[in-house]
């Protein structure tokens, strides 16, 4: 890698390259690479019975070569008898080795597209819905996250971890059986850098937690509580950007997903079940992305930051106000949201 200030706006573009929005300070990622990605979708939607899909069991030998799984221990890497599975994505947006420039020239700055980006595959069946998946099979994937948090992680060069899944075609989903991705990059994604500065600033007012002093008065009120558990709360949040918007938080102050025990993987495996399949049972066949926000790479425990899961599910495509203006339109109150889920079979 080399370091120019003096490129400009005719430095050639690399398989993958971040660029920095001059007028917003935004990241954005060119990555010619994923224009050859599958365009299963590009169509609406359908079951495809009997079409030939990469990520189920059996199928070992047409993806990348795993790097971790949760399989019977007699078995290879590989090979079938695997539950979950964790492979670099084959049309990656961002690259762990690639060529290009540092380049701080005054208008135009961009970085080499360094990052990581993986796919896991949530289960060996053919399954296109969170509800297909068993509470094992729920702790499987949370467990996959942590296990690949905390090795991702240790490259110095990235920040930040973005672990999210897209169901459906409204949600972006390019093949249909149930996986997530992991995206690592290294700058700080803008929502998260906004959520750090309103903790931050809470804190240093109250010396409590934004995220802790939400749940307690979401509790205290109730109206958009969807579900609670001892360790485990879901709600709909007071200003919810979109219809029937979830998240998932865990009751006792955490701000490191990795930090998770065994024992909370599999209660927020049930509890995270549970809440997809209100979610799904009261919006059927639903598009929906959800997206695990932790906190970054570079910090030990935050008093500040409070992880947790967003679930978004994508009835409305974003429209020219929303992309104009940044202000989302919600047509769904967040209590009327919750009241519908609560009464989800
Ligand atoms: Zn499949
Ligand atoms: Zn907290
Ligand atoms: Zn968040």
């Amino acid at each position: 890698m080399t370091v120019s200030s003096s490129g400009g706006p005719n430095d050639a573009l690399a398989e993958s390259q971040w660029r920095r929005c001059p007028f917003t300070g935004r990241w954005v990622v060119m990555a010619q690479v994923r224009a050859g990605r599958p365009m299963d979708f590009a169509r609406p939607a359908v079951r495809r019975d009997g079409a030939f899909c990469p990520f189920c069991g059996g199928n070992e030998e047409f993806t990348t070569a795993e790097l971790a799984a949760r399989r019977d221990p007699a078995t290879p890497a590989n090979a079938p008898g695997w539950r979950v599975r964790a492979l670099p994505n084959k049309y990656p947006a961002v690259l762990s080795h690639v060529d290009g420039t540092i380049n701080d020239h005054a208008l135009f700055v961009s970085r080499p597209g360094v990052g990581v980006h993986e796919v896991f595959v949530e289960s060996p069946e053919h399954f296109t819905s969170s509800s297909q998946l068993s509470a094992e099979q729920f702790a499987d994937v949370l467990w996959i996250y942590r296990q690949r948090l905390c090795d991702v992680r240790r490259d110095a060069r990235l920040r930040y971890g973005l672990v999210f899944k897209n169901v459906g075609a409204l949600s972006g989903a390019s093949l249909e059986h149930l996986h997530s991705q992991l995206l690592a990059t290294p700058m700080l994604p803008a929502t998260i850098s906004d959520e750090l500065a309103s903790g931050a600033s809470y804190y240093q007012r109250q010396r409590r937690c934004l995220f802790c002093d939400v749940i307690a008065a979401e509790l205290a009120a109730g109206e958009r509580i969807v579900a609670t558990t001892d360790e485990w709360v879901a709600f709909c949040p007071y200003a919810s950007r979109f219809s029937w918007e979830t998240w998932i938080l865990p009751r006792q102050h955490q701000s490191d997903f990795t930090c998770l025990t065994d024992g909370q993987l599999g209660s927020l495996g049930s509890f995270l079940r549970q809440i997809l399949g209100q979610v799904e049972a009261t919006l059927p066949l639903v598009s929906y992305n959800y997206l695990l926000h932790t906190s970054p790479f570079d910090t030990l425990a935050l008093e500040h930051y409070h992880w947790h899961l967003e679930i978004l599910p994508r009835v409305t495509s974003v429209a020219g106000f929303e992309w104009g203006a940044g202000f989302a339109i919600n047509t769904l109150s967040p209590e009327k949201a919750a009241d519908m889920l609560r009464q989800a079979p």
